[in-house]
């Protein structure tokens, strides 16, 4: 038999920046919510273009207790000496000023689920370059990110998912964060074993993460099997063909020419100014207090915080029906529907008002939990109200089913000899039986319905 070739061990480590909610900028007060303004560079003032001799303010402070509060969440050590505002210098169309201003690091040496986390820190985004039309759009320019750097202790594209989602499930309980779909943006270094490392820019969901990243290893595997050599490179990811692509041999530190930005004093963060800052729940007080107060199962609670949409979804429902069913509900029936799609909660159109209207259908017997289910299934992609489905539908064949049981009982009534027939064995007395009552519903009935009661009223 062949052995099987052993696969190289892999190292892979994260950069993720993710957009601060502040409203204002990190050095100007322009408007931040560049991704629902259409028309660009609008939000923009002399600061955030890099006009010439155009001072920055000072650092915004939101922005800075942000980052605090996630270095925190993030297991870090808050740095006590002075953090400067470095400029980061590189020559882009994005980038008016020729330079980025990244501070030094908020917080070090964190820790997450056994993932090292290196540093936390801010910097401000870049415009946005169409490459295409050749425009730049300066609404993005100066836009508070976080970067949070990881150790390279991921060692497979299923850690550095698994890695992804806790960490933005849990950037999501701060509440600081932008959550519009896509501005998260990774930069993943992968090295195989003994070969160079390769840096993957414009990675911006947990799914292109993933693939980015199975697709990386594949073509490093397969240029080694070749006999080619892995240079130290950064490389393009493109989401639509799920490929990467050379972009340039890796700047290393000294390109950027870091120097400290002579316009903004360094930042001293107080003592007072850290233990100022409180925590946000955390999924894991969360999943507590759920246990605590809802008395639902612990499996349960853990799938329910693990996203903290499907959490809120939950505790939305929980008070008006039992919070039992609603998160056996939830944990099963709503997952399953998600999964068989591949979507998450926000892109359906399940919401709490929609899923209580279910429930209470069923716990008033108004349908039974298998309509429900099937209700379901279709609402989380129509928003139909169920009730009106019920309305409409099924309530009307079920009363429709009562309907035929009281005819059914009439004709039982009036034909007695057919009824005596029937019963001593002539089975045709049972077609008449039917005719009866087909001729009194004007043919409307459903034949399979009226056998069956037939059958059954008359034993
Ligand atoms: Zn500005």
């Amino acid at each position: 038999m062949q052995k099987l070739e052993e696969r190289p061990k892999v190292k892979i480590g994260l950069e993720i920046h993710v957009p601060i909610n502040s409203r204002q900028k990190l050095f100007c007060d322009c408007p931040t919510n560049y991704y629902e303004v259409e028309e660009p560079n609008i939000n923009t003032c002399p600061v955030c273009t890099g006009m010439p001799g155009a001072k920055p303010f000072p650092i915004n402070e939101y922005a800075l207790e942000s980052a605090v509060m996630i270095a925190k969440l993030l297991n870090c050590k808050i740095v006590n000496v002075k953090a400067f505002v470095k400029r980061k210098h590189y020559n882009y169309p994005d980038l008016p000023s020729g330079y980025q201003r990244t501070s030094d690091p908020i917080g070090t040496d964190g820790e997450l689920s056994g993932i090292g986390i290196w540093e936390v820190h801010l910097e401000e985004d870049p415009g946005r370059y169409d490459l295409v039309t050749g425009r730049v759009d300066y609404n993005r320019s100066g836009v508070p990110l976080v970067e949070i750097v990881t150790a390279p202790d991921m060692k497979s594209p299923e850690d550095v998912r698994n890695f992804l989602k806790e960490l933005m499930n849990l950037l999501r309980y701060t509440g600081r964060i932008i959550e519009v779909g896509g501005v998260m943006r990774a930069d993943v270094n992968i090295s195989l074993e003994s070969g160079a490392r390769v840096e993957i820019k414009n990675i911006n969901s947990v799914k292109g993460a993933y693939k980015a990243i199975k697709y990386e290893i594949m073509r490093q595997i397969n240029l080694r099997k070749r006999g080619g050599v892995i240079r130290q490179e950064t490389r393009g990811y493109n989401e639509k063909s799920m490929i990467t692509t050379a972009m340039r041999i890796k700047e290393t530190t000294d390109d950027y020419r870091y120097i400290p930005d002579p316009d903004i004093p360094p930042l001293v963060l107080e003592k007072s100014f850290i233990e100022g800052i409180g925590l946000p729940e955390t999924p894991q007080n969360r999943k507590k207090r759920l246990i605590e107060r809802y008395k639902i199962p612990e499996k349960y609670a853990q799938i329910l915080v693990r996203e903290k949409e499907l959490a809120d979804l939950f505790e939305d429902v929980a008070p008006n029906t039992d919070p039992k069913i609603a998160a056996d509900w939830i944990c099963r029936e709503v997952l399953r529907q998600l999964n068989y799609r591949g979507i998450d909660l926000k892109e359906s159109k399940l919401n709490s008002k929609i899923l209580i209207e279910v429930l209470k259908l069923i716990r008033d017997k108004k349908i039974t939990e298998t309509t429900g289910k099937k209700i379901l299934e279709r609402i989380i992609d129509s928003g139909e109200s169920p009730i009106d489905i019920v309305e409409k539908e099924t309530l009307g064949r079920i009363s429709k089913e009562d309907e035929l049981s009281m005819i059914v009982d009439d004709v039982i009534s009036e034909n007695p000899e057919a009824v005596q027939d029937y019963e001593s064995g002539k089975k045709r007395a049972l077609n008449f039986l039917m005719g009866q009552v087909m001729r009194k519903m004007n043919g409307r009935a459903d034949a399979e319905v009226v056998i069956r009661l037939l059958m059954e009223k008359l034993g």
